[in-house]
């Protein structure tokens, strides 16, 4: 019996004949008949397994070493199931990451499959710092005979949910928990604004202990009756092989479209560097697999989009346009923009999704700005930190009450308004907007300007946006890629810097045929930044360390470039 949750109830209407996972690497497929048989197995076996060791599995964090695969999919939802917290480990970690996490989390049980059996001995034996954990090293059987599967009418009130660990960008991963209640909205919310539906196939390129590539990628399809087939780790020219596959030039069987694709901007950019590499039929077919009458939707988050990858990639794909949304560890996908190719407005995310309700609060005065009041006396947008509040909002961090005090301000109904500390501008854009999306894509847009504590920039009493000087930055033909960050200056309080990747040309491409440099840079930006905004300090790598997300820990980066 599976408790009588939205997830369950959704995932016993699909048609048990349907595909719900499938592996590119191999022929391995799964219906969602299977699924919902291997999902109850496995919840049976972990509460007989907890009533025999480790008790009551209700609330308690359940821990997981899987790879992406449906044996993934199985676990997380068998946890769900036996309304435990579920805790996806990536095995990419080394072992004392992960023996922190397990600290931290307190979890009860680490489940592992074979592939990382040994993993999960080495963190066991290791020592952990509370009490040893169980290493049932539960092998998940998938393929077991379709047996049928009752809901159970009990608890409408789940005490289980998920437990994600942030990116750690700013500081060290912080455990976010995510109740039952609040995964079910943030995946009703992506269903209604992104038409999820059974005759996607989504291709699932990210890691899966981030919540981008398990809300967006394993629940809402789920819930939504999608297919979802795994391809990871993430290699650009077996993505291009597998997209060209379902239309093959000799007379050998298409492979089924991928009709909906979400990635990180870094996965764009590979892709599109990988792309001239490739063999001429592959070319044609691969673009043809990504054109809009095909790959129905195309989704970049996690990291700001740069315009020039929205740029190529439209131009690739024969008119494909990216649409850009803003989510977070703590709150699922916030903001985004349309299905509407005019609602893809360059450098914004969007609207608040259904059920999302969003605000800016002034950064110097805590005051709310109003819609109508975007600009300030001088003309100029208003910067905001956005705040936000409804049901799919996470209630606490892990462990760490003083976190969860300062993240929350109180509204004057009893609830309350989340502190993403993201700052943004809002501002209705001419012809984005329509309604064509849905009715929740109106009204103003939101434009992120970057993290409070990172990418604010001030200098000499102005703010600047780190992301503004990135998007011009990068807009340059020397620049492969840009991070910008504040150093501390005597005269203005803080300068800006930038940190640059540069293209191969631009050895000669700066004035008189000389590399180009700090004074090329400059140049170039004059029209289009103000002097302010302008980088006084440059610096080239020859690659800027992101983490699996693709996002620059500015921190780390200030100590390692500058020292500071
Ligand atoms: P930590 O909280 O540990 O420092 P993190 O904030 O990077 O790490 P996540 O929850 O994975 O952890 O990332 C959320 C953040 O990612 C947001 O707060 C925002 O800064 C950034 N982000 C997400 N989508 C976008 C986007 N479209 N444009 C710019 N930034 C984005
Ligand atoms: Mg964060």
């Amino acid at each position: 019996t599976l408790p009588n949750l939205p997830l369950f109830r959704a995932l016993q209407n699909h048609d048990p004949a349907s595909l719900a996972v499938e592996h590119s690497s191999s022929s391995r497929a799964f219906t969602y008949g299977s699924l919902v048989a291997d999902v109850s197995r496995v919840q049976r076996d972990l509460e007989l397994h907890a009533a025999k060791t480790a008790g009551n599995l209700a609330g308690e964090r359940v821990a997981f070493l899987a790879e992406n695969s449906y044996d993934y999919v199985v676990t997380l939802l068998a946890i769900f199931a036996s309304d435990a917290i579920a805790l996806p480990l990536s095995p990419a970690f080394p072992v004392s990451e992960l023996q922190y996490i397990l600290d931290n989390s307190q979890a009860k049980l680490l489940l592992a499959t074979e592939k990382y059996a040994e993993k999960a001995t080495q963190i066991v034996n290791a020592g952990l710092k509370r009490e040893p954990l169980l290493d049932i090293r539960r092998k998940i059987h998938a393929g077991a005979n379709p047996e049928p599967v009752e809901l159970e009418d009990m608890n409408q009130s789940s005490s289980g949910g998920m437990m994600l660990y942030t990116s750690g960008t700013t500081n060290r991963p912080k455990g976010v928990l995510i109740p039952n209640s609040a995964l079910a909205a943030q995946a009703s919310s992506l269903i209604s604004a992104w038409n999820y539906s059974p005759q996607d196939r989504l291709l699932h390129l990210l890691p899966l202990h981030h919540i981008h590539g398990v809300v967006n990628v394993i629940v809402a399809p789920i819930v939504a009756g999608s297919s979802i087939e795994f391809m990871y780790p993430f290699n650009p020219e077996q993505v291009w092989r597998r997209l060209a596959a379902s239309f093959p030039s000799a007379a050998s069987t298409p492979k089924p479209q991928v009709t909906f694709l979400t990635a990180v901007p870094t996965i764009y950019t590979r892709l599109m560097s990988t792309f001239p590499s490739l063999p001429p039929e592959i070319q044609t077919a691969a673009r043809k697999a990504i054109s809009p009458e095909h790959l129905r939707l195309n989704i970049s988050g996690s990291a700001a989009l740069p315009t020039p990858t929205k740029a190529a990639w439209k131009d690739l794909s024969n008119g494909n346009v990216l649409l850009e949304r803003f989510g977070m560890t703590e709150v699922g996908m916030a903001i985004s923009c349309g299905l509407d190719f005019c609602d893809r407005v360059d450098g914004s995310v969007g609207w608040p999704l259904p059920g999302v309700e969003a605000r800016l609060v002034d950064t110097d005065t805590d005051e709310v700005i109003p819609e109508t009041q975007e600009r300030d006396s001088s003309g100029r947008l208003r910067e905001g930190e956005i705040q936000l509040r409804g049901p799919s909002i996470f209630h606490s961090y892990w462990a760490n009450e003083a976190a969860t005090r300062e993240s929350f301000v109180a509204d004057s109904h009893g609830g309350s308004w989340f502190r993403t500390g993201d700052v943004a501008t809002r501002r209705v854009v001419d012809g984005a907007g329509s309604g064509s999306s849905g009715e929740w894509a109106k009204g103003p847009m939101y434009f992120i300007s970057g993290r409070k504590s990172v990418d604010i920039i001030k200098t000499a009493g102005e703010k600047i946006s780190a992301l503004e000087v990135e998007r011009e930055l990068l807009s340059l033909p020397q620049v492969a890629e840009a991070a910008v960050v504040g150093l501390p200056s005597e005269q203005w309080g803080q300068k800006v810097a930038a940190v640059l990747v540069l293209r191969a040309d631009a050895a000669t491409s700066g004035r008189n045929g000389r590399a180009w440099g700090p004074m090329d840079m400059r140049r170039a930006l004059k029209d289009r930044l103000a002097s302010y905004k302008i980088p006084q300090e440059m610096k080239v790598l020859d690659s800027i360390p992101r983490n699996a997300m693709g996002k620059v820990n500015k921190k780390a980066l200030l100590k390692e470039v500058f020292g500071v």
